[in-house]
């Protein structure tokens, strides 16, 4: 067990005697001195730079690339290669996204929440997202101004949702300034189109947002006449992978926690870490605090985890987002 695993757990122990009141996520926040895990940037040229000094994960050694996250990046107890298939498979899920635009709306802990680890430097705001097609997908009319893609008329594909942090995408202003992108590297067969590893998806509203979990739901569309029939396969493959995975590897696999981000706005990046405990919010969702190597930019990153804590949920299926890190403990938060 690491150092820092275990000053967690300690930290963890220490408090389990108290009876955590249930509070709301901008008390928690404010609480926990969060530092909201979004980069910032004016050019994405700058981002080579920001992980060379990264203060938080020097040398980013606990971030394994998807092309190469095997059995062995797995704890002893759920080595297996059923796991790490279905692991790899919900990565594809993963985009990144960036944001253009701040509202003047933000208000209290969401205009703190906007500026992420370095006080809001750059025009650019990074983070990580979850996509999911919330039903069938159809062809339309492209709804985009001036779209960029083509001055002709044109259709899209969608909706396509994007799960993120609301201090990521704060309203509609700011939705409409965002744009996601499916960044992989293990790009076979037929998945995708062949011409492009990077699939641009463009925000074209807010469904849904929550202050109390910090979650915005984003209405997507794509220009790729293959992104929607590929996700919608690739959600089918994913639960039939998790379905071959037998309940006791999870239950062996004991407050296992992982997530898929974009560290720095960088190449997609798996963690591996311990979940550590959870805590009851005003709206009744919870914060997930979890010890899997996180950076700026992993903001909305996908969490997901086992905890014999919570009774009758599904380990390892559908994923809390995370959002901020805790300095005093050294661990992360992720809300659901
Ligand atoms: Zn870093
Ligand atoms: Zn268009």
């Amino acid at each position: 067990m690491t150092e820092r695993v275990r000053l967690a757990l300690k930290s963890v122990a220490d408090k389990t005697d108290e009876d955590e009141p249930v509070i709301s996520y901008t008390t928690r926040f404010l609480k926990d001195y969060g530092i909201p895990e979004t980069e910032r940037c004016h050019e994405l040229a700058e981002l080579a730079l920001k992980v060379r000094i990264c203060q938080k994960n020097p040398g980013h050694t606990a971030f394994c690339a998807v092309s190469s996250f095997g059995p062995l990046n797995l704890p002893p107890d759920c080595r297996d290669q059923r796991v790490v298939h279905y692991l790899r498979l919900f990565s594809r899920l993963a985009v990144r996204l960036t944001t253009i635009h701040t509202s003047e709306e933000r208000q209290g802990a969401y205009k703190l929440l906007a500026h992420g680890d370095d006080g809001g430097l750059g025009s650019r705001r990074l983070a990580s997202g979850f996509a999911w097609l919330p039903g069938e997908t159809s062809e339309m009319k492209c709804p985009i101004q001036d779209c960029p893609f083509d001055k002709r008329p044109h259709n899209v594909y969608g909706y396509i949702r994007v799960l993120t942090n609301k201090h990521v995408v704060y309203n509609e202003d700011e939705a409409l300034a965002t744009q996601g992108e499916f960044w992989d590297e293990e790009v076979r067969g037929s998945a995708y189109s062949a011409s492009s590893r990077r699939i641009l998806v463009k925000c074209v509203g807010l469904d849904f947002c929550q202050e109390d979990n910090d979650t915005a739901h984003l209405k997507c569309v794509t220009h790729d006449p293959w992104l929607c029939h590929d996700l919608k396969q690739e959600m089918s493959q994913l639960r039939q992978r998790y379905n071959k995975i037998p309940m006791d590897t999870w239950e062996r696999a004991k407050n296992l926690c992982v997530t898929v981000s974009h560290p720095h706005g960088m190449r997609k990046m798996i963690t591996i870490g311990r979940h550590i405990r959870l805590a009851e919010t005003s709206s009744r969702s919870h914060a997930h605090y979890h010890t899997c190597a996180t950076c700026p930019g992993s903001s909305g990153a996908p969490v997901l985890y086992t905890s014999p804590e919570i009774k009758g949920a599904v380990p390892m299926w559908l994923p809390a987002i995370h959002s901020y890190y805790c300095p005093g403990d050294d661990i992360n938060c992720a809300f659901k």
